[in-house]
């Protein structure tokens, strides 16, 4: 792809495509899996940097390509480490995009976005609050991923796409996305996470593509009266339709998904909510993940107490499910769940499903 400077900008190119680059300017074909490599399993800053490059191709780079146009406009890093990054794109639009590393665990996660604002309105979320500007190309997602790893020269494990808008509202590009994190960047599918809050038609579309992503779904309350009001896409995908088609993946696939719950204090926290929510997704072979709700400007909700949350655990726990609470991680830094945002402060779009 051609920019203003009409050089070419590397970043997303598949394996093939640098071949035809490389080709395409007189050199030999070698040389594109060393570019490749540089670009996404090293990863290289700067074209003088790749040092099994000649000087003189490096030159070359130099005068026709770039890695990428899109910049790093804030950086914050959290006491548990965790790094939250403002990245502008060259049409000047930001997302937010968040690398989590655990003590415990080698991986690292890459918390990404997939719009520019978000259409889906729901009541807990700071994204919610954004107009809804544009779907993200599958490049400007990756980009997320080069730019985490050549700030900090590591290599992300993990992909979770449960930064600012609804991946399968941007169905195509969040699937090239995931082909390009595969086969590009070497992550296992089995380490991609897409989470949704229920868009249907396209859990039946990436049950058909049959691949082996982790499926993850915003639910959030046991019932339709309740999603509702905090939910506006329940008006449209009612919860029993949401259950079904997630019944249809699992079966289809032979993949467990992963539910997650968000507890907001007093609204969707008693125990009975907790039996309810068992019954509701008895028969499906599903983990699940509470998220204690993290605060957002402008919202009234609370968390529940730790012990709330863990009676809440407990039941259940007594569906002999896997049971996590989501670490709140970098919430000192608004990197936590629900809490990106970025640059546009503009609530004037009407909502989708209202
Ligand atoms: N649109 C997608 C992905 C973005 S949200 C989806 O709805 O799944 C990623 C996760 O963070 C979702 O489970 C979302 O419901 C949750 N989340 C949003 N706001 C939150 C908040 N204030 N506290 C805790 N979790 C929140």
């Amino acid at each position: 792809m051609q920019n203003n400077t009409s050089k070419t900008v590397l970043a997303g190119l598949t394996y093939s495509e640098i071949e035809d680059f490389i080709t395409g300017v007189g050199e030999p074909e070698f040389r594109a899996r060393q570019l490749h490599q540089w670009l996404y399993q090293k990863p290289a800053v700067e074209f003088d940097k790749m040092t099994n490059l000649s000087k003189d191709f490096r030159k070359k780079l130099n005068d026709i390509a770039v890695i990428t146009e899109t910049k790093i406009i804030q950086k914050l890093t959290g006491k548990d480490g965790t790094i939250k990054y403002l990245i502008e794109y060259p049409d000047k639009n930001q997302v937010e995009t968040v690398l989590m590393s655990y003590e415990k665990r080698p991986n690292l996660t890459a918390c990404i976005s997939t719009q520019i604002g978000c259409i889906m309105g729901c009541a807990f979320c700071a994204t919610a609050r954004q107009k809804f500007i544009r779907n993200l190309t599958a490049r400007e997602i990756i980009e997320q991923l080069l730019i985490i790893q050549m700030d900090t020269g590591l290599l992300i494990t993990n992909v979770v796409f449960m930064g600012q808008g609804e991946p399968l509202l941007n169905y195509d590009e969040t699937i090239k996305a995931t082909q390009i994190m595969n086969k590009d960047f070497e992550i296992g599918m089995r380490r991609i996470t897409i989470s949704t809050c229920g868009i249907v038609p396209n859990i039946y579309k990436l049950t058909e593509l049959n691949r082996q992503l982790i499926l993850a779904i915003s639910l959030h309350a046991p019932d339709h009266e309740l999603r509702k009001q905090i939910m506006p896409v329940e008006n449209k995908y009612p919860i029993d339709e949401v259950i079904e088609a997630l019944r249809f993946f699992t079966k289809k696939t032979g993949r467990r998904i992963t539910v997650e719950y968000i507890l907001i204090k007093d609204f969707n926290d008693s125990l009975e909510h907790a039996h309810k929510l068992n019954n509701l997704l008895k028969g499906l072979k599903y983990n699940i993940n509470i998220i204690p709700f993290n605060p957002v400007a402008g919202c009234d909700f609370e968390r529940p107490s730790r012990e709330k949350v863990n009676k809440f655990r407990e039941v259940l726990e007594q569906a002999f499910k896997k049971v996590t609470v989501r670490l709140e991680k970098g919430s000192d830094i608004s990197a936590a769940c629900g809490q990106l945002a970025g640059k546009i402060h503009d609530n004037t779009e009407t909502f989708l499903y209202k």
